[in-house]
């Protein structure tokens, strides 16, 4: 951990926290960061002192799976942020979703980071599925984004460009299937066609 450049402190004159510049400082402290260090109010320029206490990031052992296979890795949050079973995190650059959390030997929907065993987490990232519609004689290209456990399925109607879009095959490496249903991670593109309006009988306006 550095110094940082600015603070964010109460100001005595401006009876107020504001942004400080930090002009001289030191860093020490064991579970919390302790910053001793001189300050200038960027609002009213008052020079003065102080000491920030911050609470230090914990790390936790995280294991991810991915289809068959799973790898140890660590994720860093504040000691009094709160994990929930469900929520989506970052193990370095990659999305994950956690699926436990195991806190003193027992598995917990959610816990306080400084409380946490191991959590337990799959990965999350979101591919772009693209898709070919046939509007009327017409085709245009659009995406959605899918998890790589989502279904498509022929016949699924979806909005696309504002207009209603019905899927009728779906391209998957080497064939096209025109039944069934195919998951996110397989598809290679989708094709549909933008569905007629069904005309409303009977609705003239009343005179
Ligand atoms: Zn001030």
């Amino acid at each position: 951990m550095t110094v940082p450049a600015s603070v964010l402190v109460e100001c005595p004159q401006c009876k107020a926290e504001t942004l400080h510049e930090v002009l001289s400082g030191k860093l020490g402290g064991k579970s919390v960061s302790v910053l001793d260090s001189t300050v200038k109010c960027k609002d009213c320029g008052h020079v003065h002192h102080v000491t920030v206490k911050t609470p230090k990031p914990v790390e936790i052992p995280i294991v991810l799976s991915w289809l068959q296979e799973s790898s140890r890795g660590k994720i860093v949050l504040g000691p009094d942020e709160v994990l929930s079973v469900g929520d989506e995190v970052m193990c370095g650059e990659m999305p994950t979703l956690v699926t436990s959390i195991e806190s003193k030997g027992a598995r917990v929907k959610s816990c306080k980071a400084s409380k946490i065993d191991t959590v337990w987490a799959k990965r999350f990232d979101k591919l772009k599925i693209p898709f070919s519609v046939n509007n009327h004689g017409r085709t245009f290209s659009d995406f959605v984004m899918a998890v790589p456990d989502e279904e498509f399925f022929i016949g699924d109607i979806l909005e696309l460009n504002k207009k209603q879009v019905a899927i009728h095959s779906i391209r998957i490496e080497e064939r096209t299937i025109r039944t069934g249903s195919a998951l996110a991670r397989d598809v290679v593109r989708v094709y549909g066609a933008v569905v007629r309006k069904t005309l409303q009988h009977g609705a003239r306006p009343k005179d």
